[in-house]
């Protein structure tokens, strides 16, 4: 496939393919270039992590950084969900979202129950002021066959 492949161990992105994604070489600076290296981790595929150079054709996808893309302030590689810690963390946010899908489901239906509830309601209350109202007109009919 033409383009760049993201290099991370697992991500198979492509520049090619997934062109809303950015694809970045490792940086120049020393301490930076580190921490992409350890972060990035190649061990899993070379076998050892020490002896991998990155070249320029070695790339990064945009989806390892904190909020989709590399900026000023996310400047390293720190979301791999392939990764140990990560794989637990991403075990924890899909439950997360079986309790909040859950929770939806339970509202929307806390919503249905308090519409019906309130259409009960609403019924009650017409009832009593017809039967307020038949009440009313009896009374007043007897008052005034009676003549008062
Ligand atoms: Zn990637």
């Amino acid at each position: 496939m033409p383009g760049f492949t993201c290099c991370v161990p697992g991500c198979y992105n492509n520049s090619h393919r997934d062109k809303a994604l950015h694809f970045y070489t490792f940086p120049k600076d020393e301490e930076l270039r580190r921490l992409w290296l350890k972060n990035v981790s190649r061990a899993g595929v070379s076998g050892c992590f020490s002896t991998f150079q990155p070249t320029t054709g070695h790339r990064v996808c945009s989806e390892h950084f904190q909020g989709g893309r590399k900026s000023y302030l996310v400047r390293v590689p720190t979301i791999f969900p392939l990764r140990g810690v990560n794989e637990r963390k991403a075990q924890k946010l899909n439950e997360q979202r079986d309790i909040i899908a859950l929770l939806e489901v339970k509202m929307k239906e806390m919503k249905g129950s308090i519409r019906r509830l309130r259409l009960a309601e609403a019924q009650l209350r017409e009832e009593i002021r017809e039967k307020d109202r038949l009440l009313h007109a009896a009374s007043a009919g007897t008052r005034k066959r009676h003549g008062l």
